[in-house]
């Protein structure tokens, strides 16, 4: 067995485990796999060994890997899990399945555009900036209501949930707690949640989606 492949084995057992130990079936919860930085070989490598759902964080980087990945690869779900400006709208609409990070009013609209002019309609998901942090994209916890409202009711995007990224150096709990909480009061299913370092936490907290790098694929190389 590859070491990607005992690595996504020993990250879905940690999962169900999680799972299992907050009542919850292993099945409510989907991974992640984020495969920002990874070579075509490594993430061939995690979709041999049955992976399926995979994160990217860069338009341009993903539109480089995937198209040659999903031809070999059949039922590939490709989630955007990084900031979209709004003049690489187009390329992600075409790409992704999930968007994960709708986080300001003028994407909103570029997106509900897009889709309006192509048909074509990734489920998407409000970020939410947990922590307050004046550095980091995503909606404040206070609008995410009314954020939510816009997006569905008023521009019609196809909204499944919220996720968020807490602050490095904060105890990830309460922001998991608050962001399950923010989903119910949105009527939203879909909450994304809980990385390497805190997923077990994550699911225990609701998350139905957990997006995980490090764990399976090792550090990323930034440099390459
Ligand atoms: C990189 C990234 C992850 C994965 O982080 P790891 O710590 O490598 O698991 C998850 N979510 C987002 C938004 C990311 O940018």
């Amino acid at each position: 067995m590859s070491a990607i492949a005992a690595n996504l084995k020993a990250v879905r057992a940690a999962i169900a485990e999680a799972a299992t130990a907050a009542g919850r079936s292993p099945e409510s919860v989907n991974l992640v796999a984020v495969s920002k930085t990874q070579p075509a070989e490594a993430v061939a490598e995690a979709l041999s060994a049955g992976q399926r759902m995979f994160g990217e964080n860069r338009v341009q980087e993903a539109k480089g890997k995937w198209p040659v990945l999903r031809d070999r690869f059949p039922g590939v779900e490709l989630h955007l899990i990084g900031p979209l400006q709004t003049n690489k709208v187009r390329d992600a609409v075409a790409l992704f399945d999930v968007i994960e990070t709708v986080d300001r009013e003028k994407l909103a609209r570029a997106l509900a555009a897009e889709m309006t002019r192509t048909g074509r309609r990734p489920n998407c998901m409000v970020q939410i900036n947990t922590g307050r942090e004046p550095q980091k994209a995503g909606i404040d916890p206070d609008q995410a209501e009314a954020f939510t409202r816009l997006c569905r009711d008023e521009l019609g995007l196809p909204m499944i949930g919220l996720m968020c990224i807490p602050p490095v150096d904060d105890d990830p709990a309460p922001h998991f707690h608050l962001l399950a909480e923010l989903a119910k009061r949105c009527g939203l299913n879909v909450i994304s949640m809980g990385m390497s370092e805190d997923y077990p936490a994550a699911v225990r907290m609701g998350a139905t989606h957990v997006r995980i790098g490090t764990a399976i694929f090792g550090a990323r190389n930034y440099a390459a």
